[in-house]
Order: C-alpha cells, then sequence, then structure tokens
C-alpha cells in the first residue's frame, strides 16, 4: 500500500489509489494491509517500469498532490475516513512539504546579547534532552546538557539486558525530523537505538554542549535574580554550580530502579542485579536464573536467554495481556530499505502507516463503560470484553492445549489495564520450554542459592535478576528542587506528582518538564512524538519570555488545578485506574495514577502548540 501512494508522488497520477488493488483493512504493526501476496506482487511488477519511467526522466517530480489527494491517500491506506481534526498533526509528522515543522527560526529576531543572557540548563541526554538541545541551538540560546551516563540515549544507554528492544515501530519511534532509513529490524535493539541518538548528536553538533558523567543533584530558584543555580556533581566527584535562565528537565520517567524489599536478597550468593544495570560480565550460558518480574522487561529477556540458560525460573507476581504483533522480531528487507531511501516519500507514508493507527484516536476500548457490570474485573465495556477474548483466544494458539499454562497466564484484570505487551510469540512459547518454569506462588525469601516460595519450594539459581520495573511515582527525583519562597517540589509533589500540561509547575518559574507527569503514553503514540510536543512549547515559551522582556513565567494555580481536574476526571473513566489492579506502576501507594496521559494525541499537540498568555503570570 505505502508503494501505491509513493507511485502517485512519482507520477502524478491518483489512479494507483482508486483502482482494484487496496489495502483490506489497517492494523497496529501489519504493513501490507492484508492485501494477498498475489495483488502485492502484482502492484509491484506494475510499478516497476514506472519507478525505470521516473529514474530515465530524471527524477523529476510531477506538481505535489492537492490536500484533497494527500487526505484520499491517507484514507486509502487507513481504510476509513481519517477524521479532518487529527489531519494538521498527521501532515506536520509526516512532513511532505519537506519542512520541519518544529524548526525554530527566530533566532535572529531577538537581539544576540538578550539571547546569550538566557543560558539555559538541559538536564539529562535522552531522546527528550538532545531533541531540547538541537531547538535551543536553532534558536541560538546557549545552553549546557548535563548527563549522569557516560553518553545519550538514556533509557537505550541503561537497558542493556538481553532481547532489550523497542515496541513501537521504529520508523516512528525517531525524531519526525531525521527519519532513519536505515533500522536493520521493524522493532530496534537497543545497540541500534542508542547508536542514534548518539549519530544525532554528532550531526547537531550537540556534544560540544554536553557534560556527561555529570549529575544535577539539586537547583534554587533565586527570585531576586529570576534565575536558577544548578548544582552538579561532576565526574571526579567535586561540585560545581551553574548559572541559568531557564531549566529543562529530561530526565524521563522510567528509570529509577524499583528493587523490590525481599527477604534474604542480601543473601543471595550469586551475582544479582537489576534488569537495568544489567552485568555483561555475567555469563548466564549453562546457568540456572532466577528471574523476579514479568513485565515489559522480563518478557524481553526471558525468551532471549533461556535457550542459553540451563534452567530459568520466572516469577510472576501478575499475569500480563499480550497481544500479537507479527513483525516484532521481522528484520526490514532491502527492498524497504531502498524504497525508503529512494522512492519519492514511501518512507513518509510508511511513517504514517506505523503512526496513525498508534495515534490514540481511539481510546473506547479502554475507557470504563458506567453501564457495564464490571464486578467479575473481567472487563469494563463490551468493546473491552470483545478485546479480552481476541487476547485470550491469540495467547490460546501460542500455546497449544496447556490448560494450566493458560490459567496461569491469564490475566484477572481487565485488557490493557496495564501496559500491553506485544509479541510474536516468542514469549509464550518460551514458557511452554522443559526447562523454563513460570512461578506465580508468592516469592517468600531468597537464600544463598534461590528462591523459596510461600509453599516451601526452593528454587536453584545461580543468577538473580530483578525485572521488577522502575519508581515512576518519583518524577525528577533524587534532585532537591527548589522554587519560589523556598518551596521544594519533592514535598509539593510528595507521591501526587502534577503539572500543568506535564510541563509546567506553579510556584516553579522558567522550569520546564519534558516527559513530566501525566505524560507518558499508554495506548498507542511515542514518547518521541510527545517529547516533540513538549520542546515546542518550551520553546515558544522562552521565546514570549526574551520577546516580552519578562524575566519568568510560571502558569496560574487556577489554570494549572483546572487541567488536574479534567485530567483526574479523565484517568478515572479509563481501565487502568480499574480497582482490579492492584499492582500497576502507574498507580501511587494511594492507588491514584499521576503518571499516565488520557488524552488522544491530536489534542496534545494542539495545546502544546505554545503557552496560551492567558494562563501564565509573567514577571
Ligand atoms: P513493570 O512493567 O513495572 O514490571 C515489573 C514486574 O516486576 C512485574 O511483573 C511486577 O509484578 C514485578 N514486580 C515488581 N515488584 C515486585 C515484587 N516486589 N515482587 C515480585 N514481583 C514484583 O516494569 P518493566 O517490565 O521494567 O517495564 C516498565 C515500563 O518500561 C513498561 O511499562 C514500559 O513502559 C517500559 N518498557 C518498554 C519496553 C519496550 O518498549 N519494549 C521494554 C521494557 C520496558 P506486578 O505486575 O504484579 O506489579
Amino acid at each position: 500500500p505505502t508503494l501505491l501512494c509513493s507511485l502517485v508522488h512519482m507520477t502524478g497520477d491518483p489512479s494507483w489509489i482508486r483502482g482494484e488493488h487496496r489495502p483490506q483493512g489497517l492494523f497496529l504493526n501489519e504493513y501490507q494491509g492484508f492485501m494477498d501476496p498475489d495483488a502485492q506482487a502484482e502492484v509491484r511488477r506494475l510499478a516497476l517500469p514506472a519507478i525505470a519511467a521516473f529514474r530515465d526522466g530524471g527524477c523529476e517530480l510531477p506538481p505535489e498532490p492537492s490536500p484533497e489527494l494527500v487526505h484520499e491517500m491517507m484514507n486509502f491506506l487507513a481504510c476509513e475516513e481519517v477524521p479532518d481534526d487529527i489531519l494538521p498533526m498527521l501532515l506536520e509528522e509526516m512532513e511532505l512539504d519537506g519542512r520541519d515543522a518544529g524548526q525554530v527560526d527566530w533566532a535572529d529576531e531577538i537581539p544576540a546579547e538578550v539571547r546569550e543572557d538566557a543560558h539555559v540548563v538541559v538536564v539529562g541526554c535522552g531522546e527528550s534532552g538532545l531533541l531540547a538541545g538541537i531547538r535551543l541551538q536553532q534558536a541560538g540560546v546557549p545552553f549546557t546538557i548535563i548527563e549522569k551516563n557516560d553518553g545519550p540515549g538514556g533509557t537505550w544507554w541503561e537497558n542493556r539486558y538481553p532481547g532489550a528492544r523497542v515496541d513501537v515501530g521504529s520508523h516512528f519511534y525517531c525524531y519526525s525530523f531525521e527519519p532513519a532509513d536505515h533500522w536493520t529490524e521493524y522493532f530496534s535493539q537497543q545497540p541500534e537505538l542508542q547508536q542514534y541518538f548518539v549519530d544525532v548528536m554528532h550531526k547537531y553538533g550537540i556534544d560540544e554542549h554536553c557534560r556527561f558523567g555529570a549529575e544535577v543533584t539539586a537547583m534554587t530558584w533565586d527570585d531576586d535574580t529570576s534565575r536558577w543555580t544548578v548544582t552538579v556533581r561532576t565526574p571526579d566527584g567535586g561540585t560545581d554550580t551553574l548559572d541559568a535562565r531557564a531549566v529543562i528537565s529530561a530526565v524521563g520517567a522510567l528509570n529509577i530502579p524499583n528493587l523490590p524489599t525481599i527477604e534474604g536478597m542480601d543473601h543471595f550468593e550469586g551475582p544479582s542485579f537489576h534488569s537495568a544495570r544489567w552485568d555483561p560480565d555475567v555469563d548466564y550460558t549453562g546457568k540456572r536464573v532466577a528471574l523476579v518480574g514479568a513485565g515489559a522487561t522480563g518478557f524481553q529477556i526471558a525468551p532471549t536467554i533461556a535457550p542459553a540458560t540451563e534452567h530459568l525460573s520466572i516469577f510472576q507476581r501478575t499475569a500480563q495481556w499480550v497481544f500479537p504483533n507479527p513483525n516484532y522480531h521481522e528484520r526490514v528487507g532491502e527492498g524497504k530499505k531502498w524504497a525508503i531511501r529512494h522512492l519519492p516519500f514511501y518512507g513518509r507514508w510508511f511513517r504514517f502507516l506505523t503512526f496513525y493507527p498508534a495515534s490514540g484516536t481511539d481510546l473506547s476500548m479502554a475507557r470504563i463503560d458506567p453501564d457495564f457490570d464490571d464486578s467479575d474485573g473481567l472487563a469494563v465495556s463490551e468493546r473491552n470484553l470483545a478485546t479480552r477474548d481476541w487476547f485470550l483466544g491469540w495467547m490460546k494458539e501460542q500455546i497449544g492445549d496447556d490448560e494450566e499454562l493458560l490459567a496461569t497466564i491469564t490475566p484477572d484484570y481487565p485488557a490493557t489495564g496495564k501496559r500491553t505487551l506485544q509479541d510474536n510469540g516468542s514469549w509464550l512459547r518460551c514458557l511452554t520450554r522443559d526447562d523454563v518454569d513460570l512461578i506465580r506462588t508468592p516469592i517468600d525469601r531468597i537464600v544463598a542459592d534461590g528462591v523459596v516460595t510461600t509453599d516451601g519450594t526452593h528454587h536453584p539459581a545461580d543468577i538473580v535478576v530483578y525485572a521488577t520495573g522502575f519508581q515512576h511515582n518519583r518524577f525528577l527525583w533524587p534532585m532537591e528542587i527548589t522554587g519560589r519562597d523556598g518551596r521544594v517540589l519533592s514535598e509539593v509533589w510528595g507521591d501526587e506528582p502534577a503539572a500543568y500540561l506535564g510541563i509546567t509547575v506553579p510556584g516553579f518559574p522558567n522550569l520546564f518538564c519534558m516527559y513530566g507527569p501525566g505524560t507518558n503514553l499508554v495506548s498507542g503514540g511515542s514518547l518521541i512524538f510527545h517529547s516533540e510536543c513538549q520542546i515546542a512549547y518550551i520553546m515558544e515559551g522562552l521565546h514570549q519570555l526574551l520577546t516580552g522582556g519578562h524575566r519568568a513565567m510560571e502558569p496560574k494555580p487556577e489554570v494549572h488545578d483546572d487541567y488536574q481536574a479534567r485530567l483526574r476526571a479523565e484517568i478515572d473513566q479509563m481501565v487502568w485506574s480499574h480497582p482490579s489492579i492492584t499492582h500497576s506502576h502507574y498507580k501511587n501507594a494511594d492507588g491514584k495514577i499521576h503518571t499516565v496521559s488520557p488524552w488522544p494525541l491530536h489534542r496534545y499537540r494542539e495545546w502544546t502548540k505554545a503557552p496560551d498568555p492567558a494562563d501564565y503570570v509573567y514577571r
């Protein structure tokens, strides 16, 4: 289907998408539109002379398709009428006009001395901090990125466990203005992702602004000067301070390991570590491994290491919903890579194909229907029930007729209530191996040579891996952030972190968060998309400060509170809040959710175009 859209650009002839060869449906991470192989072959056969003619004509493009035709091409790929209100977001993402919609081009509007006085400290050099650096550089604003790790990449620097890969399609999980065409797999593995961020950093010369191996420990706002003093622990263990007009926190949200407190953990005699602190020197070949936790991390580790270990014991407290992604481990064929590189707009339409079904416009399967009987905790609506049946059907297919295993892996909460795993069957098949045990009996204690469950069974282990997730509710932690009038952010927040649009906080002027509270994506999307929204908003905020002659800006408390009320009301209607879900990193100790976004992506994009001056106090 993508090739047909590219042919429209190449030939100027819309009949390519108006004929008999068309996709039959669109499903997340299915790229052929369910066209039968003969039809696909026929399209390629018809395309070849058109491509050759395009080449022989000097690759001259005919006039660009009209907006109506572009919309028709979207409908063609989506196999439905793409709603008008999400068109602007899709067009920006696709950049058919060759324009980076987020490009900052106001540097010349502002006198150099004003810009030079506006030093910005960016905390973190993962995908969001690097993006902030690129935009600040375009704005001609001086900046320093402080990164605690020894290189860029954030989560992709830290999570080096076997099997680590992204679960958002790689052709979408990259900056809209840096659409890498080289991905080896549709869902890239950690080394390739980390390299992408290294390459982007070098390409934009951001490394010159980075201080690696340095950690921000504190920052304090001075109301007299309207500036932040940022305290940094330097690589040699010393202390440095930086002065900043504004601070952008780009510290991520899922990076403080959540190590469980299990009796006897310290007495285990072999190697043991959290998944995000994987020790590459520990050889698990021929060893008995205990894997505690089977969320998005554990379910990637298990099938990767199981063939090499002597025995793998997986301790799963709560079963996880899994849904099919046939391309999860698939390599991108050379033909597709060639097409992305050489055929006009092929890559952009492929991005659309990856993005559109994940754009979160339809969250109905996650919405609680108040009239639905959810007392058994199995579903929250008819649609959610159908989703449950569909997930279960696929899970059964993967494990055959092992009823005992099916009972063990069937979640006791509604579908999509926690982060749903997507798989090509590798996880479920791994569980059927003779040398793998999935244990749902709770852990009682850890002993020198293994794990003991509450039924008294001793599970011998040479290595223990804690794939037990992250402290999601501790945003910007452990930095000590002191704002206006001495208020301390960690005390203001407790375990109820909140920010206006997930970005700004009353009482903390000129502090901007990327991937802040209430912005983690649960149903589709890509965090890089969200980061592009947030940095656009932040840069417009800086523009307002620098052009308006203001020293500081912060959101009005009532605007912030109204937003929180709307956010809360929306989240309370979503399945993630359902009381049947007792363990979830989305929830805080009180079972309340302050971490994730319930908003469709296009709404968030609209709201983050620029700060509304009516929402802010400027000083
Ligand atoms: P997670 O989803 O929080 O899963 C942690 C696992 O450890 C769960 O099975 C949890 O059980 C278990 N656990 C936690 N504390 C425990 C305790 N005290 N005793 C026994 N078991 C315990 O963490 P994660 O797997 O690291 O994933 C976190 C998030 O990172 C994901 O939601 C996703 O957003 C992201 N992630 C993404 C990818 C990807 O893109 N491919 C890969 C990895 C992670 P319960 O379920 O009962 O709490």
